[in-house]
């Protein structure tokens, strides 16, 4: 077996360039482009399942460098390496009910983005969360959940009151705003990942997935004007800057 392979990061992508200018793109961007790609197998209902046997598994075993961090919600139907098509030492995933970002989830991610190098971070959400349902019933009915159920639902009480500012009722439309309000956490909360960020070294974007299509889209983004480029479309999609 060999050891000289791909034992991680982005596989293949090293000369994706952006359809428009012609440019070579940056390590963010090419990850994103990368999971983008891996989704749009699993929307079409042609996946490739990379990296997912022995040879592949024996390779990596002595170290990883996944393409991207994956904070995603823990809800059953949303599986980060079968949703984006990767494979085993592609992505680092961390998963709470709704996404909710505590110490631990941050440090997560600091490990990934310092220690791994990974370039992208993504948080992963998707409509007709049960998380902030809950919470969205805790306020309306007054009613505190039992046990640690509450931490969940504290979590998601700033989304709420964006969501009531903004005249916002609709409940994907509250789950884009806790999306970004996850991104806005994760960078607030973690001088490591805006240095990162700042730096040009890594990239954070928010996206929304849909239960019954499997597809993603983006609902928020740092660096601001971060550009989600899609090579098979050819296309760039732009997701609105993260308010930090
Ligand atoms: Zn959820």
């Amino acid at each position: 077996m060999s050891h000289t392979g791909n034992s991680g990061g982005l596989p293949g992508s090293q000369r994706i360039t952006d359809p428009a200018s012609g440019d070579q793109l940056s390590e963010p961007t090419r990850a994103y482009a990368e999971l983008i790609a891996g989704n749009r197998r699993f929307v079409g209902g042609v996946p490739r399942h990379p990296n997912q046997d022995a040879g592949h598994r024996a390779a990596v075993a002595d170290g990883q460098h996944p393409f991207a961090v994956i904070v995603g919600c823990s809800d059953s139907r949303l599986a980060a390496e079968i949703i984006f098509d990767r494979g085993l030492g592609d992505l680092f995933v961390v998963r709470t009910a709704g996404h909710t970002a505590g110490p631990e989830v941050l440090g997560s991610v600091e490990y990934a983005v310092t220690v791994l190098g990974t370039p992208l971070v993504v948080v992963l959400g998707h409509d007709s969360c049960g998380a902030v349902q809950a919470a969205r019933e805790s306020v309306a009915t007054g009613t505190a959940p039992s046990g640690h159920l509450g931490a969940v639902v504290d979590s998601v009480l700033p989304s709420l009151r964006r969501a009531e500012a903004e005249g916002v009722d609709d409940i994907n439309d509250i789950v884009d705003i806790h999306i970004a309000h996850t991104v806005e956490t994760l960078l607030g909360q973690s001088p490591v990942l805006a240095d990162a960020v700042a730096g040009g070294r890594c990239a954070v974007v928010g996206v929304s997935y849909r239960l019954a299509a499997g597809a993603v889209r983006p609902v928020a983004a740092a660096p601001a004007g971060f550009a989600t480029v899609d090579p098979s479309a050819g296309s760039v999609e732009s997701a609105a800057p993260a308010t930090v």
